[in-house]
């Protein structure tokens, strides 16, 4: 596990002295006229990190952060969130934000949580994957994967999923690209007290949202977990600070050692710590 940061200074700050003695290597970012941003990513078990984070803390410089595990790590934990990474596209009709009405039976406009889907997710046009394997829209936290996933799925016997179609908007016809992955079950309220960060209770719907998990393993209780799925939703919604909402999509170690076998790509896995 490493917490890796990207941190962001201005020209005016003058740091570049400063990183080139570290031997840190840095992208210019150009602004206006003579004016540019350093860019960098640096991993807490750089030598470098200390005297790094002091400046960032002293420039108070943008620096947004998470974590990185590894294979193995993965793989020792029975419970794994998967984050869905690949974005394109915005759920429509995008303008009026109908979509959310449109696709949920509950929606919250102030919080942005929406739950209990009733209708397929529209999207603008087919999908370009690229080399990836899962898709996830912009504005909503929601997991689509292609064909090959769903027949290994299929072909492991997981439960807890369901795969349904997905709409081009214009034409109204099923996705030929991808389909939802869509998890029905949700898991008691299990998120343990030290990783529930900057709650947040909507005053319109209230239901509360919590900081969105960066930094090392998220703590989960395990008697919150359903047992006989290997995909389940938390409990909690997450976003924060910000006007979406999300809950975590949780897998089990089954799942997510193939999902690490077939090497997929447009998603990340980070282990959870039940407690
Ligand atoms: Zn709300």
């Amino acid at each position: 596990m490493d917490i890796w940061h990207r941190i962001t200074f201005h020209k005016l700050e003058e740091m570049e002295g400063e990183l080139n003695n570290l031997s840190v290597k840095y992208k210019k970012v150009p602004l206006f006229g003579d004016s540019y941003l350093i860019s960098f990513d640096i991993a807490e078990s750089d030598p470098s990190w200390p005297l790094v984070a002091k400046f960032v803390q002293q420039k108070n410089a943008p620096n947004i952060y998470d974590t990185i595990f590894t294979k193995q790590e993965i793989l020792e934990a029975e419970w794994v969130r998967l984050k869905p990474i690949f974005e394109q596209g915005y759920p429509q009709p995008k303008d009026t934000f109908e979509w959310r009405d449109n696709t949920f039976s509950f929606v919250c406009h102030k919080c942005g949580i929406a739950h209990g889907q009733k209708a397929p997710f529209h999207l603008r046009k087919e999908p370009k994957m690229g080399k990836n394997d899962f898709l996830s829209l912009y504005w909503a936290y929601t997991l689509f994967c292609n064909a090959k996933v769903i027949a290994v799925f299929d072909a492991n016997q997981f439960q807890g999923y369901e795969a349904l179609e997905a709409l081009i908007h214009r034409t109204n016809q099923s996705s030929k690209t991808v389909k939802q992955l869509f998890v029905p079950h949700i898991a008691k309220p299990g998120l343990a007290d030290l990783d529930k960060e900057q709650p947040e209770t909507c005053p319109s719907c209230g239901l509360t949202k919590y900081l969105y998990h960066k930094r090392g393993y998220i703590h989960i209780q395990r008697d919150s977990l359903n047992t006989d799925v290997d995909f389940q939703l938390t409990h909690e919604w997450f976003g924060s600070g910000g006007r979406n909402a999300f809950r975590e999509y949780l897998i089990s170690q089954r799942v997510a050692r193939v999902i690490l076998e077939q090497g997929w790509r447009g998603v990340v896995l980070k282990p959870i710590e039940l407690v």
